[in-house]
């Protein structure tokens, strides 16, 4: 899973990547993931795992990760190839979803490139030049679409759907805004669009705006009124104070620099938690004497599949999963006593994995 971010220049974009690859994740552990200057692994937080590591006695926490991708360089015109428009395009493309980075700190010595700041200015030049891309793919696809209806009449249904997606960017929206149903996304997200691709806008503030989330700044209140027309989210955050605590060393320290600024979590762990949220991600988690662990499934997803994420003899072997809710395990201590219970359930084939289950997969090998 794959986010990018993007943003105008000089709004806070690398400083906040640099504080994700600062605090990045040991990659050891996520063989997964790219291996590019551009690319920075980071771990979800997850406290569930700190209570079952005390619970299992165990040796070490491993969390799940996400990856967040540099997208830098998109500027007015990108869509007609200024700068290195095309690529940056292409690179966002590739990602699950988008990070929007707007500035919405005042500080005469950055300068801004239209000369003065407006976040839903700024954010207007970035999604238009989104659309414009998804515009001239769209009217190709039409003229396609159109000459082989001579040949087949059940391409119309499509015909209509592209002409629906073509009239909401000529009114200047995002793909993302329209309201389909689900056969009309499933098709949609086969365009391979740009403007369909959920966004987090993550609004840039000074370190003074940051204890109250923003309240008193008229940017961040015009980027929430924009992000509410799209249902997106949006996280405020101060990439300064990011890039200062990526360079504490413990935790310890973290929570004592984030408590001196009245915070009771960091904008990176907002921001990961939006991500893995708007991404349809949910949790599951194994335990152990030797690990307790954190994996990442897509909403939905069955129990077979989940163990494959472990690994795949489990999924092709897959018996049973021993399940228990992670609460469950927690109100009753131990594993055995919430068996006593009955709360530990043996789940087969056609189980939905539930956010927070523990569970121990049987299977063949
Ligand atoms: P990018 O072009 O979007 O990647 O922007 P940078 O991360 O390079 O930031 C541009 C300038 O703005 C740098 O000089 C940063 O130090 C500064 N900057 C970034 N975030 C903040 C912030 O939260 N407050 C202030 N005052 N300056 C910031």
């Amino acid at each position: 899973m794959k986010l990018g971010i993007v943003g105008l220049p000089n709004v806070g974009k690398s400083t906040l990547f640099n504080a994700i690859t600062q605090a990045g994740a040991e990659s050891a552990n996520y063989p997964f993931c790219t291996i590019d200057p551009n690319v920075g692994v980071v771990s979800v937080p997850d406290r569930r795992l700190d209570i079952l590591k005390d619970l299992y006695d165990s040796k070490k926490i491993v969390q799940t990760a996400i990856e967040f991708v540099d997208i830098a360089g998109l500027v007015k015109g990108a869509s007609k190839g200024e700068g290195l428009g095309n690529k940056f395009l292409s690179n966002i493309r590739e990602v699950d979803a988008i990070v929007h980075v707007v500035r919405c700190f005042e500080d005469s010595n950055v300068v801004h490139v239209d000369g003065s700041i407006n976040s839903l200015r700024d954010i207007e030049t970035i999604n238009l030049e989104l659309i414009f891309s998804d515009m001239e793919i769209l009217d190709r696809r039409i003229v396609k679409t159109t000459k082989a209806l001579k040949a087949d009449k059940k391409l119309q249904s499509e015909l209509d759907i592209l002409n629906q997606v073509k009239a909401t960017l000529e009114d200047g929206r995002s793909i993302r805004t329209m309201e389909l149903s689900d056969d009309e996304w499933t098709y949609v997200n086969t365009l391979d669009l740009l403007s369909s691709k959920p966004v987090i806008y993550v609004s840039n503030v000074s370190e003074e705006d940051l204890a109250n989330d923003g309240a008193d700044n008229s940017m961040v209140a015009a980027v929430r009124e924009f992000a509410k027309t799209e249902s997106s989210d949006v996280v405020v955050i101060c990439a300064q104070i990011e890039a200062e605590i990526s360079e504490l060393e413990t935790d310890e320290e973290k929570k004592e620099f984030l408590e001196t600024l009245g915070l009771e979590q960091s904008g990176l762990d907002k921001l990961i938690q939006a991500s893995y949220h708007l991404l349809g991600l949910i949790s599951f988690l194994t335990a152990g004497p030797q690990e307790v662990r954190a994996w990442t499934i897509k909403k939905g997803s069955k129990a077979p599949q989940a163990g494959g994420k472990i690994h795949s003899d489990i999924e092709r072997g897959f018996i049973k999963a021993e399940t228990i809710a992670f609460d469950d395990l927690v109100e009753h201590g131990t594993m055995s006593a919430a068996k006593e219970k009955g709360l530990v359930r043996l789940e087969g084939k056609e189980y939905v994995v539930k956010d927070g289950d523990v569970i121990l997969f049987k299977f063949n090998v």
